[in-house]
């Protein structure tokens, strides 16, 4: 089983993926995903069940949902592809109302849509369970600050009861996100916010190292374009 960032910008895409010889796991799933995929892959079509992790509906982190389940029906996939989403994810809800009621052939693949809460677990297979925690977000624009608050969760993936990686999605500091962190084997934090910059709705590196501390390794994701 592997982790790897495929591509982690703020404000333009996130998409980590997980792999498995039994699964193939994203989390999140922003535009520019296909192209991701297929620099990655070697193999097609992808001969394995697909989890879709998403941890707010953010364009930025869902941006690639609708093409990427298109990309499957061309592929002809045949295993069951599942998306998991934040209760209340009304974009991501219609992102598959809309992608679903268009199809003119039945899918090639079982579909199913899993709306999760803080605290809900999900068994992948005898050994690998993944545990949503709720997170502390809302969306923010240039030159007014924050908006609307989100459902977000951030997600830990545990193998065989070890918390083998942890993935804050976006959010603020709060004592859910280091809970999630805590002990973990690996973690990526956002660090959205610049250096000083603290807000209750995304990280600054400092407070992203702070979290990092808890686990064992970490990486900070997610950093803003501006600031390159
Ligand atoms: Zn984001
Ligand atoms: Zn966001």
């Amino acid at each position: 089983m592997r982790h790897e960032v495929l591509y982690s910008t703020a404000g333009i895409a996130t998409q980590i993926l997980v792999t498995d010889e039994n699964f193939l796991m994203l989390l999140d799933i922003g535009d520019g995903t296909i192209r991701d995929i297929v620099e990655k892959l070697t193999s097609f079509p992808i001969n394995k069940p697909i989890h879709i992790f998403i941890t707010h509906s953010h364009y930025d982190h869902s941006g690639g949902l609708y093409s990427f389940l298109g990309f499957l029906c061309m592929l002809n996939h045949s295993h069951p592809v599942r998306v998991y989403s934040p209760e209340g994810s009304i974009e991501i809800d219609a992102i598959l109302d809309s992608f679903l009621s268009v199809q003119k052939n039945p899918l090639s693949y079982p579909f199913e849509h899993v709306k999760l809460t803080d605290g809900d677990k999900v068994e992948l297979n005898e050994a690998t369970e993944v545990e949503s925690y709720q997170m502390q977000h809302q969306g923010s624009i240039i030159g007014i600050g924050g908006t609307d608050e989100v459902p977000s969760l951030g997600y830990a993936i545990f193998r065989s009861k070890e918390k083998w990686l942890a993935y804050t999605g976006d959010t603020g500091y709060h004592k859910n996100a280091e809970r999630l962190v805590d002990r973990a084997s690996f973690a990526y934090i956002e660090a959205t916010n610049k250096i000083g910059e603290s807000n209750s709705y995304h990280l600054t590196p400092e407070e992203a190292h702070r979290l990092g501390d808890l686990a064992k390794n970490y990486q900070l994701i997610h950093t803003r374009y501006e600031s390159r």
